[in-house]
């Protein structure tokens, strides 16, 4: 099965065959500020499963090893690299064409959640991330 997704103004696309290796929910900082919103949901895909469609993205080193790709015309978050997750790709659950058919499984960093934001789910919370092994199905950055 194809999965695809695009940016807000459509011009950077991409797409994944097969299932995501995991699904959560992020409350670091880092991702609240690089989507200005309260929370990231998150999936992952083994690179080779991945594709680029349309324009490729540009690419925002956010720290040493870490690279966060956005449309180039609109600047949507668009996926997350690093070198010390390597063979994956992190893509926004929002970023779907299908965004309600998302699972998340998980919350990870929820000793940074914001006060105000209510949760009432009954998923596992993590403080910090969680091991990083891309056949973890659990693993995360
Ligand atoms: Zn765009
Ligand atoms: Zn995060």
């Amino acid at each position: 099965m194809t999965r695809r997704g695009h940016c807000l103004c459509g011009d950077t696309r991409w797409a994944y065959e097969g299932e995501a290796t995991w699904a959560c929910y992020c409350h670091c900082d880092d991702c609240r500020r690089n989507c200005a919103a309260p929370l990231v949901a998150w999936l992952g895909v083994p690179l080779e499963s991945f594709r680029w469609l349309g324009q490729p993205p540009k690419t925002f080193e956010s720290s040493k090893g870490v690279r966060r790709h956005f449309c180039a015309t609109c600047g949507s978050p668009m996926g997350f690299e690093a070198d010390h997750y390597p063979g994956g790709m992190h893509l926004y659950a929002a970023s779907l064409e299908d965004p309600e058919t998302f699972q998340p499984t998980f919350h990870v960093n929820y000793q940074s959640k914001l006060p105000w934001l209510q949760i009432d789910d009954d998923l596992p919370k993590y403080d910090g991330t969680l091991l990083t092994s891309p056949e973890d199905p659990k693993g995360y950055k």
